[in-house]
């Protein structure tokens, strides 16, 4: 064993955990988990727990069923809604592994993010992302589902007693706290029952996997307050949807942050230009993966904070990608504005990333930020400005999947056309669907 799954073990014993959840994502994004009891951590870091990965979604034929999971010692962590006095539930993320070769399965999300990062380093580079999750609450009615009746009706920045979800949020960022996060700020969003926490920043892989946390987290805490939390891209129109702005930045392997200049007009380096100038030429395809559901095209919608021009600023957060203001030469980054919360994070930022390293291997030439407010351009200005448009719905956002070769590959040849083939499915049933809207506007006028 080594040293780090020495101390699992030790902590298991120390804190009575008696059951552990090994964790992974299927290509969706979704957390899957195999309980087993905790006597068997020292088995699952020597032999791995086998599982049948023919149920899980995108993941395997039938005939080549047989998975591995092999927890990652460094992500240990107690679950807090189920920790009392003699016992407590732990939790590892795994990895997963093909049985029949013995080698990491490419479909694993956690794999192809880690494929990415590999390609960072052999570049030379480190990779730090902080994401900004937003989410809603809502009430839940007496038999305990979820209604769009939000938590409260407070708005940016509010406090109590308007804030009245503010309790629950205090004991989601208890629970976080406990988990192992770095709570660096939260505060109610801009729409009633909305709400952003913010964590600090990490190496790419601790931040997916982070991300898949946090989702977990803040569910099991609202549904113990019988709210019911979600990270559905826009539950509510004709009022701001929730985004995951995500911050990037490559470092050095000697600690020195790439991405800093101090000589350059947005202190950006020439590396972070090139890698900006990626993120634009592949934006369409990352929407895909970024923005997968049908519901995250409502949110790309002028008027609501939401980016829908492919763009750059400085100063404007109707932008793509916004250049945030650094107090130190270590927190030079890019935000990307697009990505939402059903997103699989570790997916979304495998090609984040790949974008932005094939915009530092080809050099591509960034074009000069758009300081005006984008939503106010008409078509002649975009035209002239030289600005696309995101892709406006998830058929048109996997159509871009399919024609960009960089982050097609960028996702594996398993993931791929899976991926693809789920999304598309998923597209086509929304489109034979026949909504309340439909039935509102047309039933009774024809
Ligand atoms: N909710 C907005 C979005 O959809 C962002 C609002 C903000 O953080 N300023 O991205
Ligand atoms: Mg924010
Ligand atoms: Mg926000
Ligand atoms: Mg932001």
């Amino acid at each position: 064993l080594t040293s780090a799954e020495q101390a699992v073990l030790d902590e298991i014993e120390e804190e009575d955990v008696d059951f552990l959840r090994l964790q992974f994502t299927d290509i969706l994004g979704t957390v899957k988990n195999v309980a087993v009891p905790a006597r068997q951590a020292e088995k699952a870091f020597t032999e791995g727990i086998y599982f049948d990965g023919s149920s899980i979604e995108g993941f395997v034929r039938i005939q080549e069923s047989d998975m591995r999971l092999v927890p990652d010692p460094e992500t240990f962590a107690i679950l807090p809604w189920r920790n009392d006095e003699d016992s407590a539930a732990g939790r590892m993320i795994c990895d997963v592994y093909d049985t029949s070769t013995g080698e990491p399965f490419e479909g694993d999300p956690r794999r192809v993010l880690k494929n990415a990062i590999e390609r960072a380093e052999e570049m030379g580079y480190e990779v730090n992302f902080a994401p900004e999750p937003e989410f809603f609450m809502f009430q839940e009615d007496e038999d305990g589902y979820a209604t769009t009746e939000t938590a409260d009706h407070g708005g940016y920045f509010d406090v109590a007693p308007k804030d009245l979800a503010s309790d629950v949020r205090r004991d989601i960022i208890y629970g976080l706290e406990e988990m192992g996060f770095e709570i660096e700020a939260s505060h109610h969003e801009v729409a009633r029952g909305q709400y952003e926490i913010n964590f600090e920043y990490d190496d790419a892989l601790s931040t997916a996997d982070n991300v898949a946390t946090f989702r977990t987290v803040v569910r099991a805490i609202a549904a113990q307050h019988d709210l019911h939390a979600t990270f559905m891209p826009k539950p509510i129109p004709k009022i701001n949807g929730s985004g995951m702005h995500t911050h990037q930045s490559l470092f050095t392997e000697d600690g020195e942050n790439a991405f800093h200049d101090e000589d350059d007009e947005f202190n950006l380096s020439d590396t972070a230009h090139s890698y900006l100038a990626g993120i634009l030429a592949h934006a369409p395809a990352i929407t895909a993966i970024a923005n997968p559901t049908v519901n995250s095209y409502k949110r790309l919608v002028p008027g609501y904070e939401a980016p829908v021009y492919v763009a750059w600023s400085d100063r404007n957060r109707s932008a793509l990608v916004r250049k945030p203001a650094a107090r130190v030469p270590a927190a030079s980054r890019v935000e990307l504005r697009s990505p939402d919360p059903s997103c699989n994070p570790y997916l979304a930022f495998a090609v984040m990333l790949h974008a932005g390293l094939d915009g530092i291997e080809k050099d591509l030439e960034c074009p000069d930020p758009v300081r005006e407010n984008i939503y106010e351009f008409d078509e002649a200005k975009r035209e002239e400005y030289g600005i696309d448009t995101l892709p406006t719905n998830l058929g048109e956002a996997v159509d871009a999947l399919e024609a960009d070769e960089v982050i097609y590959e960028a996702l594996g040849e398993h993931v791929a056309p899976k991926f693809v083939e789920a999304k598309s499915q998923e597209f086509e049933e929304y489109l034979v669907d026949v909504s309340q809207w439909e039935i509102d506007r047309y039933l009774e006028t024809f």
